[in-house]
């Protein structure tokens, strides 16, 4: 299967209320060129090197999220140009977002990256710290950030009753959030969640974005033992 095709089957696997991101991580600017003449303009990235290499390289219409943790000293290097930050992950980030986005004259959409998973992973915010973020008197002082919505990574484990959980856990905090915070305000439309291994899972509990990469463009892994 091609590029092309695995877009054009999970299309129709997400249904047209869903939003599929390609993530392209590692992977060759051509093989997000053929992507992009396939219809798809999402792209995620994790970090800000690849992100910027490509951006140079490919059409000016891409929109461009960032998927992995974001240091503070490297906001400066998207805050011209990217659609999304999905992974924001703490209030001196934002607030380092929204300085650059207010100096490029840009109003950026973020997702608070919430941590659901049951593992050692060091990025994402828990469901106390969101909500303190969100009542702090720093964030309404913030005018070029806009939060759209969450993102939330499941464990990596082959358990579908935990994953499912996960992501129930995550849908209810959302919509609990959307209450408190954001009632009137429709732009808080985004619950990203779901990757290659689990988006059906995301999709049955309430995701409106997945973030699909090794389905799309193949694995990751470098297979070495191969002739080509
Ligand atoms: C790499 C990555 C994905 C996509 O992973 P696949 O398993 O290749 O679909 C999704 N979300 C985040 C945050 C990632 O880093």
């Amino acid at each position: 299967m091609s590029i092309a095709d695995n877009i054009k089957s999970l299309k129709v696997e997400t249904g047209p209320k869903v939003t599929l991101l390609a993530v392209s991580k590692t992977k060759p600017a051509a093989d997000l060129q053929e992507a992009y003449d396939a219809g798809q303009r999402l792209f995620g990235e994790n970090t800000v090197q690849e992100m910027v290499d490509k951006y140079e390289q490919l059409p000016k219409d891409i929109e461009w999220h960032l998927i992995g943790h974001l240091q503070t000293n490297k906001v400066k290097y998207i805050a011209p140009f990217v659609s999304m930050i999905q992974s924001v992950d703490s209030l001196k980030l934002l607030h380092e977002i929204n300085k650059h986005a207010e100096k490029a004259g840009r109003i950026i959409d973020c997702l608070l990256q919430i941590y659901i998973a049951d593992e050692e992973t060091k990025y994402g915010l828990g469901f106390d710290e969101a909500i303190e973020l969100l009542r702090s008197d720093e964030f309404v002082t913030f005018n070029n950030v806009r939060i759209r919505g969450l993102m939330g990574i499941a464990t990596n484990t082959d358990n579908e009753k935990q994953i499912k959980e996960e992501y129930y856990e995550l849908k209810t905090f959302f919509d609990g959030i959307k209450q408190s915070y954001f009632r009137k305000i429709d732009t808080f439309d985004t619950l990203s969640m779901g990757m290659s291994s689990d988006y059906k899972l995301a999709i049955e509990q309430g995701s409106t974005m997945v973030r699909v990469g090794s389905t799309i463009f193949g694995s990751r892994v470098i297979k070495h033992w191969k002739n080509n």
